[in-house]
């Protein structure tokens, strides 16, 4: 069996500041992330976090990773152009991204995106996530609508380009509405976008938020990966 090689990122700072968050994960959002990833035979994951050197994420590490996941909030402004310049041209080359909750706003998902990727959003909410295309790969085994007991409400408008397919729309307490799982493709990559996982509660503890993250993992490890970021294909 081939292994997918999965690096999860994380600006790792509101674990180590505020203690209500330190609670919900001590090891880490990446920690908990890699610890449920690691547990498919298919898959090796290893976290790593922005005060690492070269932000965690030089070229050799980019280079043998298949899927780069991205949790990021408050320190989006501390990731360098020269680290988005290399995470975006190996996402163009076929690395798959996987951005989740507040990575909408990273410098990573603007780069690539080319919108401001802003959204309406309240403190303190719940959450009924909607599976609108059940075929979809991402989709697989998971229930047709999730609750979410605590998450922050993201609504519409959500300042993304159209999306290639909509995959899961969220649904809050106020009547809010938000295309809550949405996939892209830039280059030779495969992008999805997931919003659950505010940082206050234990959202990436769930199951059927695991499996999604599970499904998307494999949905977005490439079927082609140039060996070269920024060459050519050379056809025969
Ligand atoms: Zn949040």
């Amino acid at each position: 069996m081939s292994v997918i090689r999965v690096t999860v990122w994380n600006e790792f700072l509101h674990e180590r500041t505020n203690a209500a968050i330190a609670a919900v994960y001590p090891e880490g959002i990446h920690g908990a992330i890699a610890a449920f990833l690691n547990r498919e035979a298919d898959i090796r994951c290893e976290g790593v976090t922005l005060d690492m050197p070269e932000q965690g994420l030089s070229d050799e590490l980019l280079q043998r990773t298949d899927v780069l996941i991205w949790w990021g909030h408050a320190l989006h402004e501390a990731v360098s152009d020269e680290t988005v310049r290399r995470v975006a041209r190996h996402v163009h080359a076929g690395m798959g991204l996987i951005a989740l909750h507040s990575a909408h706003g990273s410098k990573v998902m603007r780069a690539l995106m080319g919108t401001p990727m802003t959204l309406s959003w309240r403190h303190g909410d719940s959450e009924k996530l909607w599976c609108v295309l059940p075929a979809h790969p991402i989709a697989r085994g998971v229930p047709r609508c999730i609750e979410i007991p605590e998450e922050e409400m993201y609504g519409e408008p959500f300042a993304i380009p159209n999306p290639d397919e909509v995959v899961f729309i969220g649904g809050f307490r106020g009547g809010e509405v938000f295309r809550s799982g949405v996939t892209f493709t830039r280059g030779y990559g495969r992008i999805f976008y997931f919003q659950p996982g505010h940082e206050e509660a234990p959202v990436y503890r769930q199951p059927e938020i695991q499996r999604i993250i599970v499904n998307a993992v494999r949905w977005a490890c490439p079927a082609l990966r140039l060996p070269e970021p920024e060459g050519n294909i050379h056809c025969v």
